[in-house]
């Protein structure tokens, strides 16, 4: 499952923050979650849950925030939110489009002490 994969890096890093940090105690993690990456909430959320179990941030709470898909037509110039790559421009219909945001899956912030 890609969200357990997901959560596993997402233990690393902390973990690695932590150290750095001399943090103790994650309590909160917000995370950016792109529109086109194909993670679902829920499922983020369950394997956020199992993969913590035991770390620093076992009891952290997941805050998503998600980042809506936006596509650029390299035709005419027009940018569109588009919630699948690949789709055509609604302008003008070409292919030729380039994903400007949705593609995050990133952490934007811990809370920790
Ligand atoms: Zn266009």
């Amino acid at each position: 499952m890609h969200e357990i994969s997901l959560c596993q890096n997402m233990r690393h890093i902390l973990d690695e923050a932590a150290q750095e940090n001399d943090l103790t105690v994650i309590s909160k993690v917000h995370l950016l979650v792109g529109d086109l990456t194909c993670v679902e909430t829920s499922a983020l959320e369950f394997a956020f849950s199992v993969c913590m179990k035991e770390s620093i941030a076992q009891e952290a709470e997941l805050h998503i925030i998600p980042v809506e898909g936006k596509a650029l037509c390299n035709q005419c110039g027009n940018s569109f939110a588009s919630k699948h790559f690949f789709t055509p421009c609604p302008r003008c219909e070409s292919n030729e489009i380039q994903i400007i945001s949705g593609e995050e899956l990133t952490i934007q912030s811990v809370e920790a002490h």
